[in-house]
This record gives C-alpha cells, structure tokens and sequence, in this order.
C-alpha cells in the first residue's frame, strides 16, 4: 500500500488548493479524482467572482492549478474513492475502485452536485430540455421561453447569463424573497428578459419524446398551473459527496459533514474542506480559505 503524508479526495477547487499547499510545505501528498478535475466550476465560462478579481474561466483555473500541483510533484489519483476507513497506528486507509493507499491525514474535498428536483419528467428530459449548464446549453435557447428553478446565487448568476440567449427567463422559486446575493438580484431586477415567479413549486417538468421539454406544473397559493417553456435549468442547492465516508464522522441534515472551524471532522487525521463540508461559505474563495485553515491545522 502507497504511504503519503497527506491524501486529498477531490480535485474541485477544495482539493486542488490544498493539495498545492501541501506539498508547499514539503509533505507527501496524492490528490483523487473520480470524475473530471475541476468539479463544479468546469461548466463555468465566466467566474463571478474569480478568486483572483481576474476574469476566469473554471476550466482555465482548474487545470492551472492541477498543472503546477503536478509539478510541484502532487500524485494525481484517477480513481473514485470508495471507502475511508481507520486504519493501524494513526494511518488511514483510502481505497478507490482500483487500489488502496495510507496517510496520516485525509481532506475530504469531494464537493458537491447539484440537487435534483425529484420530480417526474426531470429525468426524462434531462439533456432534452433540462439542464445544469446555462453556459453550455443557453445558445441552444435563442428566441425560446426557458426557466431557471431556485433562488440562490447560482440561480441568478444562470439566469443571466441564459437571458443572453433566450427571450425570456422565468426564475422559479419556493420562497417569498430570493437568497441570492443583492448584486445578483438587482442586475436580473433589471434586465428586462428576465421574471420572478416566488411561493411556487416545480411539481413536474412536462414534455414529448419528440420536442423534449414544452413546459413545467407549478403549484402555488393560486392553485396548479403549467407554464410553458423550451428549457428548465434547475440550480435548487447541493448535495454533498460524502457517502463513501464510512468513518464515524458527524453530518448535517443535509449530510454535509460538520467540522471546526480549520475542518477537523473528530477522529484524528480526517478533515472537510470545501462544498462538502457543513457551513461551507459557497465561494471559490471560501474553499481557498478552508484549504488553507486545515492545512496551517495539519500537523
Ligand atoms: C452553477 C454554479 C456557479 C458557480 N459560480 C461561482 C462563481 O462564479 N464564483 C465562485 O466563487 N463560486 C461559484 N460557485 C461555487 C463554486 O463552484 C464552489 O464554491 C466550489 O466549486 C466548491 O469546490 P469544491 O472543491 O469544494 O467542490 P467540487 O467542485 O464539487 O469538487 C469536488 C470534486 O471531488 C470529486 N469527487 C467527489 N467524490 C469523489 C470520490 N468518491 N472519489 C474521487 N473524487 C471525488 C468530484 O468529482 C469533484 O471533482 C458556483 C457554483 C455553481 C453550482
């Protein structure tokens, strides 16, 4: 079994941070990733905001980091991660679908994925209508009625840009007020494609094998209704990666793993860094700052 000094699980921003600044500070570290390096911010053209105030791209700023980690001499892992156990003597062990390895430390850096809707039609029309990827999927919206389900930041954030695509975007959420930050909620106030649609649940995305999605079933204070549209993108929050943690680690009830303040997660060595962990501040450079509190903790 490879011993390192330290395993990082995820190669999102989380974990590309500090592995980089694990092996900064001379330690022996291999860095997993199961899908895609990069993690959430890959389908991202335009950060906002970049970590460096820089316009951004996520691709760029991933694979920047993944390159200098790589010659900083980070073992990049292409493997998923499928048990963290307690092993002998202090070391954990880390067994991925292939092999298993020991470290003294394990940051948890797996992130998160986008929350579902559950609801019938969404999976059927996934990549027919409904999609996570404004940026990816928005040209193919030009003169279409889209909606965006959720009221969040990411929310906002993908409505504006879709508005550059489609005639218009309806925001869809459950609440009264909308918890994106006031930047965002005031640019889509004013852009003149873009409608609110607050107090109201998505409660099936309607379509045909032929055209794909024609529209989504609201229910609301009003009663039920369908609203017609070419497009649903569905940004209602996340979901956070921790099943394959075994140990005995505390969650929330949305099972992100609560830890201290520099990540600590209570059995010695085991640590949460980023969108996995509970209380995680959102922002790319929330996921640097917890990077760089758990590893100034590491011993
Ligand atoms: C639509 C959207 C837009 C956003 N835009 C911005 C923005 O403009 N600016 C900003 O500051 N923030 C933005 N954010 C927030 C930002 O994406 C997150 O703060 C950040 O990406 C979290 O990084 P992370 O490394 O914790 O998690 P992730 O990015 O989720 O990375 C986790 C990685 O771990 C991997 N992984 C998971 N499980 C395993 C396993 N078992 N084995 C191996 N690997 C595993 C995953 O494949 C993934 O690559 C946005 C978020 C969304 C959803």
């Amino acid at each position: 079994v490879d011993y390192f000094d330290v395993i990082v699980i995820g190669q999102g921003y989380a974990g590309l941070t500090a592995a980089k600044l694990a092996a900064e500070r001379g330690l022996r570290v291999a860095n997993c990733e199961g899908e895609c390096m990069g993690g959430l911010i890959l389908n991202i053209n335009e950060l906002e905001p970049s970590p460096s105030g820089q316009e951004l791209s996520g691709v760029d700023l991933a694979s920047t980091l993944a390159l200098s980690n790589a010659e900083s001499g980070v073992t990049p892992i292409s493997d998923t991660v499928t048990a963290v156990e307690q092993g002998e003597e202090g070391l954990w062990i880390v067994r991925t679908e292939e092999e298993a390895y020991s470290a003294r430390n394990v940051i948890l850096a797996s992130g998160a994925k986008l929350r579902k809707l559950g609801v019938p039609g969404e999976e059927e029309y996934f990549g027919q209508g409904v999609s996570e990827c404004a940026d990816c999927d928005g040209p193919m919206y030009g003169g279409k009625d889209t909606v965006v389900v959720g009221g969040g930041d990411s929310a906002f954030q993908e409505a504006l840009k879709l508005a550059e695509f489609a005639d218009k975007v309806t925001i869809v959420m459950r609440g009264a007020v909308p918890r994106a930050r006031k930047d965002l909620v005031e640019r889509a106030k004013g852009n003149a494609k873009i409608a609110h649609r607050t107090h109201s649940s998505v409660t099936e995305v309607i379509g045909s094998p032929e055209n794909g999605v024609e529209g989504i079933r609201i229910q609301s204070g009003a009663g039920e209704e369908v609203m017609p549209c070419a497009g649903v993108f569905i940004f209602i929050g996340l979901e956070p990666n921790a099943a394959f943690v075994q140990a005995d680690v505390r969650r929330d009830a949305s099972n992100a793993i609560i830890t201290t303040e520099a990540g600590a997660t209570g059995p010695e060595g085991l640590w949460a860094i980023g969108a996995v962990r509970s209380g995680f501040g959102g922002m790319l450079t929330d996921a640097e700052a917890d990077a760089v509190r758990a590893l100034a903790a590491l011993s």
